[in-house]
């Protein structure tokens, strides 16, 4: 957050460097935007920040593999008064020109995502089959679409004819210094402690070579943080909310157990 950004309800965002230019250009003319990265590295809070930036509301989805077209766009319900239409988020934030933020899109099946296209490209349209019409996309309206490049990789991704529709934002977590200014802040603890659990959190990433599927992220870092100002004690904090929550594997959960021992 930079600090010509007085408005108390400003989302606490740490800028990685020039993301925030970069999306705001991606704003005014019009472009898609894909974030990617892993899970827990500050794309949700970047979105929200950016929303608030450019004073625009904020619609999120949360894609999974059951998301069907019509929890997108809308669907015909039956009421007291008979049946109605009833726009799907989707829908919401093209009529409102809201930012639209599709949290792992890759999870969402391939027939899903296509109702996208019309509006990530110059026609800016969508298409509701439904009912027949033609909804163009109000000043503002701006798809994001997230999602994490090594997760599911060989099972999942997305079509080329969809990925090039979008400009790509490369996410990792920030870089030692930045993550122990985000972990003091939004963890609530001293900055000796955010940069001792930072210290952990990178040895621990190295354990990817050694088969750990999913490194910690900054969000778990932080919940370290929050219980161990909570008086939690801190191998039992780092172990509940950083070693636990990664792995159930005797051998790794040691081997992190131990990396846990000698940081502390
Ligand atoms: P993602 O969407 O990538 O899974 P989030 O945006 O939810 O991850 O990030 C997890 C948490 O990490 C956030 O709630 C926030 O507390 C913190 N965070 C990560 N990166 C940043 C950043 N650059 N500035 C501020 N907070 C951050």
């Amino acid at each position: 957050m930079s600090k010509d950004d007085p408005a108390p309800d400003a989302p606490y965002y740490l800028e990685n460097g020039g993301e925030v230019a970069l999306f705001e250009q991606c704003h005014r003319r019009q472009l898609a935007v894909m974030l990617k990265g892993p899970t827990g590295c500050g794309k949700t809070r970047f979105v929200e920040y950016m929303a608030w930036r450019l004073q625009r509301p904020l619609i999120t989805i949360s894609c999974h593999d059951d998301l069907s077209t019509s929890d997108l766009v809308g669907r015909f319900l039956i009421g007291a008064a008979g049946t109605a239409w009833h726009d799907g988020p989707l829908t919401r934030a093209v009529r409102e020109g809201a930012i639209c933020y599709l949290d792992e899109v890759v999870e969402a099946r391939q027939d899903t995502v296509v109702v996208l296209h019309p509006l990530s490209d110059h026609r800016r349209m969508l298409p509701i089959d439904k009912t027949g019409d033609t909804v163009a996309a109000a000043p503002g309206f701006q798809l994001v679409v997230s999602y994490n490049p090594g997760y599911q990789r060989m099972l999942k991704d997305m079509k080329p004819s969809t990925r090039q529709r979008f400009v790509a934002f490369d996410f990792d977590f920030p870089p030692p210094e930045r993550e122990a200014a985000i972990v003091a802040h939004e963890g609530q603890v001293e900055p000796s402690l955010a940069i001792a659990l930072v210290t952990l959190g990178t040895r621990l990433r190295q354990l990817r070579d050694r088969g750990l599927a999913e490194v910690p992220s900054t969000r778990l870092l932080i919940a370290a943080a929050r219980l161990i100002g909570g008086g939690i004690p801190v191998a039992d904090a780092c172990y509940a909310a950083i070693v636990a929550p990664l792995s159930d594997e005797p051998a790794l959960v040691g081997a992190m157990r131990d990396l846990v021992g000698a940081s502390f």
